[in-house]
């Protein structure tokens, strides 16, 4: 595990479905990926992730920079504002 990934708090809250409102708007769901442990909130199929979970995006600090679905207490958001404050 890199420093980057050692970052990640663990929260699960990105691995929620989300719903998108008509104006954009972005609402968390209680719909978890098929593939989170709800309880440890770890990534059950984490080192294969990209290959079955459909959708799975990696979080890069070009991917942190632009996506709106993570939550603003995601370790990723607060590095990358954080940076550029
Ligand atoms: S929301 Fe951010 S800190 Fe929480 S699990 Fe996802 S990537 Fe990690």
């Amino acid at each position: 595990m890199d420093n980057w990934e050692k970052l990640c708090k663990r929260c699960g809250q990105c691995c929620f479905e989300k719903w998108i409102e008509g104006d954009g708007t972005i609402l968390p769901t209680s719909i978890p990926c098929r593939f989170l442990d709800i309880v440890t909130r770890e990534c059950k199929v984490y080192h294969k992730r990209f290959k079955v979970g459909e959708g799975c995006i990696k979080l890069t600090p070009e991917v942190v920079e632009v996506v709106q679905w993570l939550p603003a207490d995601c370790a990723y958001v607060e590095q990358i504002r954080g940076n550029r404050r």
